[in-house]
């Protein structure tokens, strides 16, 4: 089911609690029971859409509702606090490093996210710490060449710790005020990776990590973004690929294993594929 499939149905439950003229226990519970029919169709975990239920009836409290306090608000209220992220100040140095598995999107992401600031008046670098695969630095300095964003990298140093607090220092030296750190990922979720995430992070002590995750994974997500979570820690979530048929269920699990909201999302292999999540039109538009 994808994400647009997912937003009709969850839609479409909460319009028949909006026409119901009481909004009771039964009422409700049809609501609910509907909207995670729709996300365990969605490849949504069974134990995200039991914290996603539980949270939604805590979230509407009948006795208000019977009351009359506005139902639309309430929900949109509540939706609306899961938007947070970094707000990078101009002139003051914030460093984001990025995580995520080999073939997210990771070092596509890191220049679009630097390309995104820069348009906002930052004077963003680009730092390359994966020394894992074989390419990357160039991979890196071509995207932060075709950008204009000043890179850093290395193609004989082996120690990721050691390039990530060079370029780190490097910048901060140059006063960039927005420092990305692109590290290692792998294809698959192995010790090795974590260890050197949770290095790296206290090396270089981000402001944000953003974990990057390839919209299609699906219920993977959850597991790989908690894995990333434990080794540094994640404040925020990237979903790329959602110009492809990616599901929508991946990004609600990852929100959910980090506690953390998606703040934007790649729409293509290009610079400027790169739109802001934003929570509230999405919520407007489930509403009606
Ligand atoms: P990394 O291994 O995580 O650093 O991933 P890369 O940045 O090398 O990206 C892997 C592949 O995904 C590349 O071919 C990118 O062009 C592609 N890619 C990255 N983001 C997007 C996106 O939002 N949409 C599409 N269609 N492709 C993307």
């Amino acid at each position: 089911m994808v994400l647009a499939q997912l937003g009709g149905s969850i839609a479409r439950a909460l319009a028949r609690m909006k026409d119901a003229t009481v909004v009771d226990e039964k009422v409700l519970a049809d609501c609910l029971n509907e909207i995670s029919r729709a996300l365990l169709q969605a490849d949504v975990r069974f134990e995200t859409v039991r914290d996603v239920k539980a949270n939604i009836k805590t979230i509407v409290n009948l006795d208000a509702l019977a009351a009359g306090t506005d139902k639309r608000r309430i929900i949109q209220k509540n939706a609306g606090s899961r938007e947070a992220g970094l707000h990078p100040s101009k002139g003051k140095p914030s460093v984001v490093m990025f995580v995520g598995l080999q073939g997210s999107g990771k070092t596509t992401t890191c220049t679009k996210y630097a390309d995104y600031y820069r348009r906002k008046g930052f004077n963003p670098a680009l730092v390359c710490a994966d020394t894992f695969r074989a390419g990357a630095f160039d991979q890196l300095k071509q995207n932060a060449s075709k950008a204009k964003i000043p890179f850093y990298g290395s193609y004989i140093e082996s120690d990721p710790v050691k390039i990530a607090v060079e370029g780190v220092d490097r910048f901060r030296k140059e006063k960039c005020d927005l420092i990305i750190v692109d590290t290692s990922g792998r294809h698959k979720q192995e010790a090795a990776l974590f260890e050197e995430m949770r290095q790296v992070s206290e090396a270089t002590k981000p402001n944000l990590v953003i974990f990057v995750m390839d919209g299609s994974i699906g219920q993977a997500a959850f597991d790989q973004a908690q894995a990333f979570k434990q080794s540094a820690s994640v404040g925020a979530v990237i979903v790329t690929k959602m110009d492809g048929h990616a599901k929508g269920g991946g990004a609600l699990s990852a929100v959910a294993a980090t506690r953390s909201p998606v703040i934007f999302i790649g729409t293509g292999e290009h610079i400027p594929d790169f739109e802001v999540f934003d929570v509230k039109p999405f919520v407007s538009r489930l509403l009606g």
